[in-house]
């Protein structure tokens, strides 16, 4: 936390808004675009719940095809199957780590002949870095198909100088509190159109109708953000520059330590944009350095430090085993090489240090030979 987000909550207390409503909510929904660039947005009670709601608010149901990045958390996929709909999954390119966008006009073209095109696509900026939104925007554009931003790990990065999630017809961010900035639990959802974002309210509040009684003409959700923790998400946003600084500092700090070593790459920051390094993520060639990924990770654990994996590609995971997949080789081959080191935002330097201790004490490239 920095040092309003008490301040605001106590306001809450204070005026006993201690609801999915109140001053709170909407200030942090005004902020919010004035910090993104966004021109309206919806506080609600997750990411995933947004993204839920701009699959909605799109039409997508029974039996549609959405494209989505395999290379994410399942967050990204999961809210396409609660609509009943299909997520088809593309490979992500190895400069960005991201969706690859000449395998989604591949994948868009291969369906325009058999009539059969997907209701929207997904795009996931991984780890707070962009994916290459301008060639996957005009291959949207060109088959008329919306494009939704889950920028969950992105909120802080750009593209092209311009915020990520404001580029397609919904943008999506995440205040989990493993995240850039959190709320404890929240998300944003953000659009051009006045009218949707309005409709998304009124979805993420039971879909009431105008009425003096309760009535309903549509099926709901409770999905609004409440009050007091939209207080938080205020104070958040003064620190999100903060935040984002110290991530990247923790990614300066390891790639100096350890980038020229000879095995250990870094995921690239691709050259269009800033990158948050929401987690710093690196690969290791076994072969060199001595050790794969796996015993990285036992090694540093017994050093109660911990790391995980890339994401587990969602063509892998068993719930999705039926999805198609567009390529999936370098996803594949992220999740078997790489790793993500400790990175948040609290880290000292001595942390940092230890871990940069534990990889080189796992170092040994003789063993390759
Ligand atoms: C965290 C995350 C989500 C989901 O956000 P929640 O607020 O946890 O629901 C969606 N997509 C990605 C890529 C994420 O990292």
């Amino acid at each position: 936390m920095g040092e309003r987000e008490q301040e605001f909550v106590k306001e809450a207390f204070e005026t006993n808004w201690i609801a999915p409503v109140g001053p709170h909510l909407e200030a942090f929904e005004q902020e919010f675009c004035q910090v993104t660039g966004a021109s309206y947005a919806a506080a609600v009670s997750s990411g995933t719940a947004a993204l839920h709601l701009a699959l909605k608010l799109i039409g997508i149901g029974y039996g549609d095809e959405v494209i989505c990045s395999t290379l994410t958390f399942a967050a990204s996929a999961n809210p396409i199957t609660y609509l009943g709909a299909k997520p088809v999954f593309i490979d992500s390119d190895r400069t960005s780590w991201n969706m690859n966008p000449d395998l989604l006009r591949e994948a868009l073209e291969q369906r325009d002949r058999i009539g059969k095109l997907p209701k929207a696509v997904v795009l996931v900026h991984l780890y707070g870095q962009c994916a290459d939104i301008d060639p996957i925007m005009k291959v949207c554009d060109q088959y008329g198909i919306p494009l939704i931003e889950d920028a969950a790990e992105a909120l802080g990065a750009t593209y092209k100088g311009r915020t990520p999630g404001t580029f397609g017809k919904f943008g999506i961010y995440s205040f989990n509190g493993n995240k850039i900035i959190t709320t404890s639990g929240g998300g944003m959802l953000v659009c051009d159109d006045r009218e949707l974002i309005a409709k998304a309210k009124f979805l993420a509040t039971q879909a009431r109708d105008p009425a003096p009684y309760y009535q309903h003409s549509e099926i709901g959700y409770n999905y609004r953000l409440s009050n007091v923790l939209a207080g938080i998400g205020r104070g958040q946003l003064l620190v999100l520059n903060d935040r984002v600084a110290a991530r990247r500092r923790n990614y300066e700090v390891y790639s100096s330590a350890l980038g020229k070593l000879p095995g250990v790459a870094f995921m690239p920051e691709a050259s269009y944009g800033n990158c948050t390094r929401w987690l710093t993520c690196l690969t290791i060639d076994p072969e060199i350095f001595g050790a794969d990924t796996e015993q990285i990770r036992i090694a540093l654990a017994k050093q109660q430090i911990e790391t995980r994996p890339v994401w587990k590609p969602l063509h892998l995971q068993p719930v999705f085993a039926e999805c198609e997949c567009v390529g999936g080789e370098v996803a594949e081959d992220l999740f078997a090489r790489g790793l993500c080191l400790p990175s948040g935002s609290n880290l000292t330097d001595a942390d940092l240090e230890r871990v940069i201790d534990a990889i080189l004490s796992v170092y040994s490239p003789s063993k390759s030979s």
